[in-house]
């Protein structure tokens, strides 16, 4: 349920209020809401809550029910969306956010070539795995350490910002001092001790969606991170497995407006790992701008052909620019702002 406190509730009313939560062995967030603090009350069953006890707390103005399991996603908690502010970008606000960039970064070369296209184009963004989470342990890993270097060097060479995928909670320190963003990959999207200590690590989330996971699986996880504290977590589409196996997911396009009704949280689709089809990723984040979509993550690489990783879903940078000159014609249709 939400304690909504009265207006002259100070911060540390505020304190005090979830202090006395936690020695009833319930968790209060502290959360503000059109101007207003209130305090969710995340645990416990609200249907066999005794709501007078609550009530009965002098600064308690109203109490709202949080029916969803989703409680710190839900709607219900937030009806305005969530925007994560980093640095002067804004996302979730209603410019479009652009990721893009190899799906692993090779070399300093290489990843300096495809900041310099992809910032040029109009991304913010600037995206490449470093710790590659592979199906085949045989498949290249990535450059760790020394990729997140790179890759921080050429973000800032070029005024982007920059994200990438966490995938040990050893590393999290690691990827805190070189990136904008963290990356859950599918893969870990329901591995909770990372979720809760990727949480902490004080920087905005990307949770790409499990491979099969539901919509209710994939809030739950989002619910995860949210719990510890950190509100800026965003959700990532990115295809999940069907029946059917010529593309190589399924992407699942309702997600978002589907996700947005349930949760206030940006969404952003992946029509790279969404298809796994070259071709089919221009239509796809066409689609993902229409669906209203907060954003995109594209895989490009300056050769695309000789990449790593991922090669057959990765666009070359000229159609990474032709495509977002096109999303910006869509962008004024659907009232989007692209770069
Ligand atoms: C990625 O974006 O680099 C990636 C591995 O994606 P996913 O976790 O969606 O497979
Ligand atoms: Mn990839």
């Amino acid at each position: 349920m939400i304690l909504v406190l009265k207006p002259d509730a100070s911060q540390e009313d505020v304190e005090q209020l979830v202090a006395k939560l936690a020695w009833m062995d319930l968790q209060g967030i502290a959360l503000e809401e059109e101007g207003r603090r209130t305090i969710a009350i995340v645990n416990g069953d609200d249907a066999k809550t005794d709501l007078k006890q609550f009530a009965a707390f002098p600064l308690v103005e109203t109490i709202l029910p949080l029916t969803q399991k989703f409680k710190l996603a839900s709607r219900e908690l937030r009806k305005q969306p969530t925007v994560i502010q980093i640095g002067s970008v804004e996302i979730g606000n209603g410019t479009f956010a652009v990721m893009a960039g190899p799906c692993s970064i090779e070399s300093e070369e290489q990843i300096f070539e495809t900041a310099a296209a992809v910032a040029k184009a109009g991304a913010n963004i600037l995206r490449g795995g470093a710790f590659k989470p592979r199906t085949s342990p045989y498949d290249f890993q990535g450059l760790g350490v020394l990729g997140l270097q790179y890759m921080q060097k050429a973000a800032k060479a070029h005024g982007l910002l920059s994200v990438s995928e966490v995938m040990d909670p050893q590393d999290i320190d690691t990827l805190v001092e070189h990136v904008d963003i963290l990356q859950i990959g599918a893969r870990n999207m329901q591995n909770f001790s990372l979720l809760k200590q990727v949480g902490k690590a004080g920087k905005p989330i990307l949770l790409k969606r499990g491979l099969s996971a539901t919509y209710m699986d994939f809030l739950m996880a989002a619910e995860y991170i949210l719990q510890t504290g950190n509100p800026n977590v965003m959700l990532c589409e990115r295809g999940i497995r069907t029946f059917e196996t010529y593309a190589r997911n399924t992407l699942d396009i309702a997600a978002v407006p589907i996700l947005k009704a349930l949760c206030h949280l940006p969404v952003i689709i992946d029509p790279s790992h969404g298809t796994g089809i070259r071709q089919m990723v221009a239509p796809m984040a066409y689609a993902a701008i229409a669906a209203g979509s907060d954003g995109i993550m594209v895989e490009v690489h300056p050769t695309p052909d000789a990449a790593l990783s991922d090669a057959k879903q990765t666009i070359s940078p000229l159609m990474f620019d032709e495509m977002m000159t096109k999303l910006r014609a869509l962008g004024k249709v659907v009232d989007m702002n692209v770069l």
